[in-house]
């Protein structure tokens, strides 16, 4: 095996294949090994002052770390990927490199919580203004944007709750003003929503989700187009917060499965989508991928397919019978993060800390990750919980 000599000509599927990978560089061994290293030697004095190695310390990445970089922009469609060690860790540098002190911030409603409390805090205190917005906004989101607004956060859809946000419309007024388009895109990953061919400056992605996809590992990507790639990277240089190693490996790893699983996790998430939809217990089912969602269109429009993470909100139930429900369940696990390949279930409740909408569901919220389990089994699991929710009422 050569190797592809025109990568971009092959189809996503292939790329993520033989993206990052040069086995006729690595003794024939399939996969790109895992450096560990801080120091990097210069074969001489000239080298040493030209700084023309490729790598140079180990804070600026190895050649794992550059595998998975090259991957992950040409499956982006990015001009480059910056890793750092979480999703949160993302948030921070592709904010911090197109933001300073005296800007002003536009961020949805919607938005996931740790980033508002960056927003309010941090970034707070070294004098950047955050306006949280409706989400639903669209082209409106002109009448927020000020002489000083350099950045417009966006995420779809939104966190817990599945706004779905018009990436496009968004982008095309914000940079009419000349900000810069900030989206966390963890929900679809770049395999169904390209970020940069819908208008987005600034990709995030949390690896830790579906890149991983094993609950193994904490990662984040940052990918950026030509207009916004030189300070990204300066920034994450300046800040030398690279992910390790094995992470970077992991991940790899993980890229090589991601489009079966995601694939997967569409399936089995609409297959139990539809099943709680039917439930006498559930109110109203949250996710796009359904016409009954109010953001179905914009799904179809922009999006290639839905991950396996989804929220219901069920008819009112007393703390006592949602206990009953959660704490006998045998396959969803209760806990936070998702993507992996196990099921999870959580409770939320999003009224407490919105700002510029009213969260009012009328009912308890749950968030279903659904995972590789036989969809037979969730559902039985799922089945039973509803029955002790009923004794326990
Ligand atoms: C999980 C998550 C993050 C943060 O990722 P971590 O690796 O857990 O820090 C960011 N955005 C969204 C939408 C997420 O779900």
């Amino acid at each position: 095996m050569s190797g592809p000599t025109d990568p971009k000509r092959l189809s996503e599927r292939t790329r993520l294949v033989v993206g990052g990978r040069k086995p006729s560089e690595q003794f024939g061994f399939v996969n790109t090994p895992i450096y560990r290293g801080s120091t990097v030697l210069y074969p001489t004095y000239e080298e040493l002052q030209a700084r023309r190695q490729r790598f140079v310390y180990g804070t600026y990445g190895t050649p794992t770390t550059q595998a998975l970089e090259q991957a992950w922009s040409d499956i982006s469609g990015a001009a480059g990927t910056v890793i750092v060690p979480s999703g949160l860790a993302a948030i921070v540098v592709a904010l911090q490199s197109c933001l300073k002190a005296g800007d002003h911030l536009l961020v949805p409603d919607s938005v996931y919580r740790p980033t508002r409390n960056y927003c309010d805090g941090v970034l707070k205190r070294f004098g950047v203004e955050t306006t949280y917005y409706d989400p639903l906004v669209g082209a409106g989101i002109g009448d927020l944007m000020r002489p000083n607004t350099t950045a417009v956060f966006t995420e779809a859809p939104g966190s817990q709750s599945f706004e779905m946000q018009d990436i496009p419309a968004i982008a095309e007024v914000a940079h009419k003003h000349g900000a810069v388009v900030l989206m966390d895109n963890t929900w679809a990953t770049p395999l169904y929503f390209p970020p940069h061919e819908r208008g987005v400056d600034l990709a995030i992605e949390a690896g830790t989700k579906y890149l991983g996809g094993h609950s193994d590992i904490l990662m984040g990507l940052v990918t950026a187009n030509e207009r916004c790639w030189k300070p990204l990277r300066q920034t994450f240089d300046a800040m030398a917060i690279g992910a390790g190693p094995e992470d970077h490996f992991l991940a790899l790893r993980g890229l090589r499965t991601m489009k079966l699983r995601l694939d997967e996790a569409q399936r089995q998430g609409m297959a139990m989508a539809e099943w709680l939809a039917a439930r006498p217990e559930v109110k109203t089912l949250l996710h796009p991928a359904f016409p009954s969602h109010p953001g179905h269109n914009i799904w179809k429009r922009d999006f290639k397919g839905a991950s396996g993470l989804f929220s219901v909100i069920l008819h009112p139930v007393s703390q006592k019978a949602l206990a009953a429900f959660l704490d006998g369940l045998e396959l969803f696990g209760m806990g936070y993060s998702w993507g992996g390949y196990e099921s999870l279930v959580v409770p939320f409740d999003c009224s407490t800390y919105r700002t510029a909408t009213t969260w009012n569901p009328g009912g308890t919220a749950l968030r279903f990750q659904i995972g590789l389990e036989d969809v037979v089994d969730l559902q039985a699991d799922l089945a039973a919980g509803f029955e002790r929710m009923k004794a326990a009422s």
